[in-house]
């Protein structure tokens, strides 16, 4: 595509400009920056109907009295804009000169802007301002695109509409052959969506507004249904493509344990979970797949029960987690659980000695090692399995795709990978950011779990909740008080985590309470020791940041406080309250806030205390954040679409996602002729899929 200092008006100072400050580099970049409003030049306001409660208006009349007043930093052009019902006062602080050389006394402009009010005065500063045109005016609609645009730009003669004149420049040598068709014919159809080129056009330069609204939802649609078919195309080229090791047999492992050393029954939801990763490891390809469940649905034993599978076929397994403590407790409970049944269970993290190191990668190296637990440190090149066949990757979100990339290659045959989520994803979100994986869902709890009590508290009534954390106490449970600490080197949530110290240990005196304290200050030997303390209930409270969120079990403490909880999201809420409920005594989360809330926190705190379902929650968090700020996805450029909104969009996302599995259904090398103009699309857009076998 052309450079965009190719197009007339742009040069290369201003192609610079654009470049750098909204990544426009080509024509076609500049096509896809879409106007974020139009203006409707036939709606034209009286000045005398201008008041307070008016926000933006749009105004024509005649400049009279402009002139240059004030000194230095107060230096500002002020000019009376006139029409027959009365007066507006435009004021300019900056681009003086422009303005003094642009606008004329006497002549008529139209005007857009805020309106503010100084001294009774109503004013617009920094109008949109333009030479009115009246031969535009003909009664039909007549819409004029306005730009996202910078700071830095808008210095620049650069603003909004100004951007609009170029997208014009370059619209009127833009020929329908350039944007040629990328939708099936049968789909513009079936769903009533215009064609591209008229699409692109109606979008910047609508004739009406409806016409903007086919546009849009033809654009959407569009966007949409190529981040589904890029995603379809790569799940399906692994489903006939990827070669995997198998795992043909159950064998005596897996039954010896299944039968002798499982502690209880397993639930409906992993026994299915089980049954597919059965299906998916042994048919020769290599398994991808996305485990979700919510807090406490028992991924664990799923894993654990996958690399028995792995070890009956003569494979090793590993587990990842993201802490060291996540680490060091599912290397304890898997040792635990494997206990009688003579299988070498290691762990490495960034914290194992060096001749332990040595020691260990050696037996890994020669197959000693069945099963190897630990953090990042496991994705490093001197890490070599003998044969890694299986790798669990434990609370995906720590790790980025990169990362679950790396491990793939420590084997000839790239292991079969499981990967669990530590909070359930909106199924809309999965779908679109992890639509190249399969994906499982345990959406039921092992029985006997009593529901969690979640209540709120404001702050003021602090000392109850220490009263009643003692009755709960001296019943022989265990708590959690959680800090915010958002960022580790916050220094004021860190002096709050020091004051809440000494609080609680004012409330709960030595000897007769303990308490340990964890945080990511401290050396990890020291957080170790402490977290042990209160795993073991040497201690019975745990003052904590958020460095237990995720992952560990201890079934005795029954309950969780939080204090300034309106600094969290409520994945991280419902995240951290998973932490209880996990014996058989009743629990409760207690959620502590200042009393001034903002009307979101409030809504979270509502919706916390109201549902326990990690799915629902994860549902109203997406509706409440929209999908750039969940965790887990950030990183994955998936959800970044220029016009579409997966929220708002949802129903044309589903439509998308539909249609694709239909024609990839039917035509997975998309060969049939009605399919030729997605498949030369996709293509020309190269390097965002992979398409070596569909060429
Ligand atoms: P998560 O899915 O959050 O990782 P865990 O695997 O840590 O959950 O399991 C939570 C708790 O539930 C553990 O104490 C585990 O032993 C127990 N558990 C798991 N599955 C079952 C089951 N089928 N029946 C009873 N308890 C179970
Ligand atoms: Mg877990």
């Amino acid at each position: 595509m052309n450079p965009i200092e190719y197009l007339k008006g742009v040069g290369p100072q201003r192609a610079e400009l654009l470049k750098k400050e909204l990544e426009i580099f080509t024509f076609k970049d500049l096509l896809e920056h879409f106007p974020y409003r139009h203006i409707d030049k036939t709606q034209i306001s009286a000045i005398n109907q201008v008041s307070i409660t008016t926000d933006y208006i749009q105004v024509a009349g005649v400049i009279t009295d402009m002139e240059l007043i004030g000194k230095n930093q107060g230096r500002r052009l002020v000019a009376k804009l006139k029409d027959k019902t009365g007066t507006l006062e435009l004021i300019w602080f900056q681009s003086l000169s422009w303005v003094q050389k642009n606008i004329i006394n006497g002549n008529a402009y139209l005007v857009y802007g805020k309106v503010g009010f100084y001294q009774g005065q109503s004013q617009v500063v920094h109008p949109e301002i333009e030479l009115l045109s009246p031969e535009k005016s003909d009664g039909k609609n007549f819409l004029d695109p306005v730009y996202p645009s910078t700071e830095k730009l808008k210095s620049r003669s650069m603003n909004g509409r100004q951007i609009g004149l170029l997208t014009k420049t370059l619209w009127a040598i833009i020929q329908p052959k350039d944007l040629p068709e990328n939708l099936p014919s049968f789909i513009l159809e079936k769903l009533k969506l215009i064609p591209r080129y008229e699409a692109y056009q109606q979008i910047h330069f609508p004739n009406s507004t409806e016409s903007y609204a086919e546009a849009l939802k033809r654009l959407k649609f569009e966007e949409l249904f190529f981040a589904q078919l890029r995603l379809g195309l790569i799940k399906m080229e692994r489903h006939r493509f990827s070669k995997g090791v198998i795992f043909d047999k159950v064998g005596e492992c897996f039954n010896n344990f299944y039968h002798h050393y499982l502690p209880f029954q397993l639930t409906g939801a992993q026994k299915r979970v089980l049954k597919e990763i059965r299906q998916d490891t042994a048919n020769g390809r290599q398994m991808n797949r996305l485990l979700q469940g919510d807090v406490g649905s028992g991924k664990t034993i799923v894993a654990l029960l996958a690399m028995l599978l792995a070890i009956d076929n003569g494979f090793q397994a590993c587990m990842m987690a993201p802490t060291e403590i996540l680490a060091q407790q599912h290397l304890e409970s898997i040792s635990e659980l494997l206990v009688e049944m003579n299988l070498r269970v290691e762990l490495l993290t960034g914290s194992t000695k060096a001749a332990a190191r040595r020691k260990l990668l050696a037996a890994l190296a020669n197959g000693d090692i069945h099963v190897l637990i630990g953090t990042h440190a496991l994705i490093e090149d001197v890490v070599q399995f003998k044969n890694l066949g299986f790798a669990i990757v434990d609370e995906q979100h720590r790790f980025g795709v990169a990362q679950r990339a790396k491990l793939w290659k420590k084997a000839v045959l790239p292991p079969h990978v499981l990967v669990m989520t530590a909070t359930p994803i909106p199924r809309t979100l999965a779908m679109t950011a992890y639509g190249d994986l399969d994906y499982s869902v345990m959406d039921e709890l092992p029985p006997g779990r009593q529901p969690i009590t979640t209540v709120h508290r404001f702050d003021d009534r602090r000392s109850q909740v220490m009263d009643f954390i003692k009755e709960e106490i001296i019943k022989g449970r265990q708590v959690y008080i959680i800090f915010p600490l958002i960022e580790e080197s916050d220094k004021l949530d860190f002096e709050n985590l020091m004051k809440g110290y000494e609080n609680v240990k004012a409330y709960f005196p030595e000897p007769k309470y303990l308490i340990s304290m964890v945080h990511g200050k401290q050396p990890a030997e020291q957080k170790e020791t402490n977290m042990q303390r209160f795993v073991k209930g040497e201690t019975q409270i745990m003052v904590s940041t958020t460095v237990i969120e995720v992952g560990v079990n201890v079934p005795n403490a029954s309950v969780m406080v939080i204090e300034s909880a309106e600094k969290f999201g409520l994945s991280q809420l419902h995240q951290l309250r998973g932490r209880v409920g996990r014996g058989a005594e009743k629990s409760f989360c207690i959620l502590l806030t200042g009393s001034k809330l903002s009307n979101e926190a409030r809504e979270r705190m509502k919706i916390i205390t109201s549902t326990n379902d990690g799915f629902i929650i994860a549902e109203k968090d997406l509706e409440l954040r929209g999908p750039g700020s969940i965790e887990g996805t950030r990183q994955s450029g998936t959800l970044n679409f220029k016009l579409a909104n997966i929220v708002q969009d949802k129903p044309i996302l589903d439509r998308a996602k539909l249609v694709v599995d239909i024609i990839l259904k039917d035509d997975p090398d998309l060969v049939a002729p009605a399919n030729q103009v997605c498949k030369e699309f996709l293509i020309q857009q190269q390097g965002k899929t992979a398409w070596s076998r569909i060429s």
